[in-house]
């Protein structure tokens, strides 16, 4: 393999807190390794439409706290056809990229890899997704600030929630990963999440009803992963209203304000680790991995793991949260 002197970064996908900072750590980790490095604007998209600009130490300064990704972000069909990979391709050798960082999730991994074995291109990934549904790693950049979010304004809903003792079912994110709402729910003393882990398992609303909510309180709140297979909590919702209509229901969804925000402390030491990580990998020669984090050690995981397999919840976490929600 020819010797890799010029690093492209790219995000793609839904954004997360901690992209900057991933974006920050991968360019100085670069650059101090003696690489050129290349932003690549709008994900794939700009990858295909060439917006890339050459990235020195003072192009990431001062983003280590924002928010958001100073890249940009897009979703991108024309990548998902041979076609265009091959114009994104094109475009690469033009501007003499030798290797990729991809910033992203499931989806922007799986165009990664896919991209990478067509043109046996060295591609090293970085989890960012605030759903932390890829396996393989422990926790993905943007997952805790988005957690400390749905925690401060579940806090918020309680207080009215208790004045007027109501039932809330609050959706917040989380696709096909219960993470958000379970690990929000014991960090808020919710009653219940629901998620869509187990609800082939369970009725979980018919459990909830069943063990006697709002026993002993003055109001009740259910988080919900915004999930098909959840419902969501609009129809959840519904279903109480009709079934047991001696409950005050409300809703809140919490949408797209989970995704925004100044990334904690753990998100940007945890996108600055990745970030020097990614940079190390090219270093050794690695391709097809995605960066991930056990048990505070850096691993490399190979993209065919962390987007196949469905990262399992852990299943203490649900009885803890059982047990306290008495
Ligand atoms: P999030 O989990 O936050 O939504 P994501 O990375 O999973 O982020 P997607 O919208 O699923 O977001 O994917 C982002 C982009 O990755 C797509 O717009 C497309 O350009 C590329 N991509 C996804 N799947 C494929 C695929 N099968 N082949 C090629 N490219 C793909």
């Amino acid at each position: 393999m020819a010797a890799i002197k010029c690093i492209g970064i790219l995000t793609s996908g839904g954004d997360a807190p901690g992209m900057n900072a991933a974006i920050r750590a991968v360019t100085r980790s670069a650059i101090f390794s003696g690489f050129k490095v290349k932003g690549i604007y709008r994900g794939f998209k700009g990858l295909i439409t060439d917006e890339i600009v050459e990235f020195k130490t003072q192009n990431v300064s001062n983003i280590i706290q924002l928010g958001g990704t100073i890249l940009k972000t897009a979703r991108c069909k024309e990548f998902e056809t041979s076609e265009g990979r091959q114009l994104a391709f094109d475009v690469l050798r033009r501007e003499e990229i030798d290797a990729l960082v991809v910033i992203g999730g499931d989806g922007s991994l799986t165009g990664a890899r896919i991209f990478a074995t067509e043109f046996n291109l060295p591609i090293v990934g970085l989890p960012g997704t605030i759903d932390n549904d890829l396996y393989g790693t422990d926790t993905t950049i943007g997952y805790d600030t988005a957690l400390n979010t749905i925690m401060e304004c579940v806090d918020k809903i309680r207080d009215t929630a208790t004045s007027h003792e109501r039932l809330f079912f609050i959706e917040v994110m989380g696709r096909d990963a219960g993470f958000l709402a379970l690990n929000g729910a014991i960090a808020t003393g919710a009653e219940a999440a629901i998620i869509p882990e187990i609800s082939t398992e369970v009725d979980q609303l018919e459990e909830l009803i069943k063990s006697g909510f709002r026993k002993s309180k003055n109001s009740s709140i259910v988080l919900v992963a915004e999930s098909p297979i959840t419902g969501g909590a609009l129809a959840l919702s519904e279903r109480v209203k009709n079934e047991y209509p001696q409950y005050d229901v409300r809703v809140s969804i919490l949408g797209h304000l989970q995704r925004g925000g100044s990334p904690t402390a753990h998100d940007r030491i945890l996108a600055s680790r990745m970030g020097a990580a990614a940079v190390d990998a090219l270093l050794e020669d690695q391709r097809n991995v995605m960066i991930g984090i056990a048990n505070d050690e850096i691993v490399y995981v190979p993209f065919s793991k962390a987007i196949k397999n469905d990262k399992p919840i852990n299943r203490d976490l649900l009885n803890t949260l059982r047990r306290l929600s008495i």
